[in-house]
């Protein structure tokens, strides 16, 4: 939060303020305020050759275009504020878009750069304290205020620079607190325990970015979106997060605290109740048995997913193991922890992917090239990558083959677009066997199945040539939502468009599961579609008989599908599939689930 709201705040009386949001994970949380905001950054500090300057300013433009990106969002979501807080923050990111214009900052930057030859980081360091020594020397109050903000201008660049995340400290969140952030990223949120914390609540995010399934995964009650959030806050206020309803409510009264706890133990009762579901058969109601599965982002979730009774993790995300740390993890760490999972569901299958870095979920360790690229939904991301850096897929691959020595495992290929992709993938999948062997480790046999997302537009449209090269389809319905209908998933301000039931969406997971019907294979939904109730009469009505999802859902779908029957929720598809609106097919798929 800029230095001057927080003066503003420090101001007011605390009244009960309602702000409404995006609520992405159900669930209530009540407790004081923790106001997130960015840790220390460690400047790197270090010579550079003549040869290397120019790489080093193309390094400092872009974190200046990055950050000046970053602003221009915080301004559209401050344009919703209320009253004079609306004008003093627009006034306050005109000035830091100022700063970041060929101002002295810049231009002091770049000459720093070029004539001492140092670090852009570093640059940026030496400038930011010339500036405000001068301001100060001034003696003037205005000036030295102005120096702060120069200074979060100049912290901005540094964590662009060095990708230092602005949550370095989120760990140190104090128990029963709640977390009010700008912004988390999927990383930050890992950090977040659902033991200590009871939710968070930030001003930008979507519903169906990697933030937002990371909060669902811990079971966080969580409000994205909340454009008038920083309004105000103050750090001990007492807050009421309502992931379910979408709404932060600050500085409850007795009477509203009080309605607040009584849903939160309703809440609670449910959830007991609904473990009952655990033990009983995934089948619908005319006897068809439907598998379901577990996502789990961290191994912590194991215990979830066993507890919800799933019969394998139809999707493990291992970008937790390369996140929030310097160095890529080795073949032993990375085998040692993958062992753990397999062990942990005791003879259950567990698919892998392979490392899907990029687009929101950039976490800084060597190899994310994608933190600069112009585009990185569209870059070199996922599967892309890791055919480029072909060490960092055979020790991930390695890894892999190890631990299914220790229980069933499948191999899923993230973001495919080719067939050619996944014979490259193979290829290198059977050096990585043959020099395994010839070391006489243990590893997967038979060697385990190799499956591809189904995520891109392309792929589906493709996946009857995918099938004949693949053993399994999962159909990945975030993303393939996303890049069907153009919209950025964790984009809050395009999340109002976001919807997988868009017949365009759906004529792509048609086509992608007749494909994989046809030749034979396994085909699953793991995108959130697989998780929300209301979808799974359409899901089995189009052929689907395995969903995996974050285990809090997996006993509410349970439940849905055993009082369903195949034949009709098979008709209500076929009616569906007809339908062009997606209000009409929203109101269809509604009055089904009303009706059976
Ligand atoms: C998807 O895109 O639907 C998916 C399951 O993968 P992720 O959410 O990790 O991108
Ligand atoms: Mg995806």
């Amino acid at each position: 939060m800029p230095a001057s709201m927080k003066r503003k705040a420090a101001q007011e009386a605390p009244s009960e303020r309602v702000f409404e949001g995006l609520g992405v994970s159900a669930g209530i949380a009540i407790g004081p305020a923790h106001i997130y905001e960015a840790g220390n950054v460690s400047v790197p500090d270090y010579a550079i050759g003549a040869d290397q300057v120019e790489a080093e300013q193309k390094r400092f433009a872009d974190a200046v275009a990055a950050a000046r990106k970053q602003i221009a969002k915080l301004k559209t979501k401050s344009s919703a504020l209320h009253g004079s807080a609306a004008e003093e923050m627009g006034y306050l990111l005109d000035a830091y878009m100022q700063m970041l214009a060929g101002s002295r900052l810049v231009r002091g930057v770049e000459k720093r750069i070029s004539e001492q030859r140092i670090n852009a980081e570093r640059a940026v360091e030496s400038e930011i304290d010339a500036i405000t020594e001068g301001f100060k020397q001034m003696g003037d109050a205005y000036l030295s205020e102005r120096g702060e903000d120069i200074r979060e201008v100049g912290d901005r660049l540094i964590r662009h620079l060095t990708r230092t995340p602005y949550a370095q400290t989120i760990a140190d969140a104090p128990a029963g607190s709640v977390v009010i952030a700008e912004d988390l990223t999927p990383a930050d949120t890992a950090l977040l325990d659902p033991k200590v914390v009871g939710g968070f609540t930030t001003v930008l995010g979507g519903p169906q970015g990697h933030t937002a399934i990371m909060a669902r995964s811990l079971g966080l009650p969580a409000v994205v979106g909340v454009s008038e959030l920083m309004e105000g806050i103050r750090a001990g206020e007492m807050v009421i997060i309502d992931g379910t309803r979408g709404e932060v409510t600050v500085s409850p009264t007795p009477a509203t605290l009080e309605r607040a706890k009584a849903r939160q133990d309703a809440l609670r009762q449910e959830q007991r109740l609904l473990l009952r579901v655990a033990k009983l058969p995934s089948v619908t109601s005319d006897g068809t048995a439907i598998t379901l599965e577990a996502n789990i982002e961290l191994p912590v979730e194991v215990d979830l997913a066993v507890t919800a009774a799933a019969e394998g993790i139809g999707l493990l995300r291992t970008e937790f193991l390369f996140m929030n740390r310097e160095a890529v993890p080795d073949e032993d760490e990375q085998y040692k922890l993958l062992r753990e999972i397999v062990k942990g569901m005791g003879g259950k299958p567990v698919t892998i992917r392979t490392l899907d870095i990029g687009n929101d979920k950039l976490i800084g360790t060597h190899g994310d090239d994608s933190a600069e690229a112009a585009n990185p939904a569209l870059g070199l991301r996922a599967i892309r990558l890791s055919l480029k850096h072909r060490d960092m897929l055979e020790t991930q691959l390695a890894a892999i083959l190890r631990a299914g020595a220790h229980g069933p495992v499948r191999i899923l290929l993230p973001m495919i677009t080719s067939t050619a992709e996944i014979q490259e993938t193979r290829e290198v999948m059977r050096g990585v066997v043959r020099r395994l062997k010839r070391r006489n480790v243990r590893i997967s046999d038979p060697l385990p199945p190799v499956g591809v997302m189904i995520e891109v537009p392309g792929a589906a449209l493709s996946a009857d040539a995918l099938a004949l090269v693949s053993d399994f389809f999962a159909l990945g319905t975030n993303d393939l939502t996303q890049y069907t209908l153009a919209i950025d998933r964790s984009d809050e301000q395009v999340a109002h468009l976001y919807n997988p039931l868009h017949p365009a969406v759906l004529r792509l997971i048609q086509f992608s599961v007749e494909a994989a019907l046809r030749a034979r294979i396994p085909v699953s939904v793991c995108g959130e579609m697989a998780s929300d109730p209301r979808f799974t009469a359409l899901l089995l009505g189009l052929g689907i008989r395995d969903l995996s999802m974050a285990p809090v859902h997996l006993l509410r779908v349970k439940q849905r599908l055993r009082a369903l029957d195949l034949d009709a929720a098979a008709r209500r598809a076929r009616t569906i599939m007809e339908q062009s609106d997606p209000v009409r097919i929203a109101a269809l798929l509604d009055e089904f689930n009303g009706g059976a």
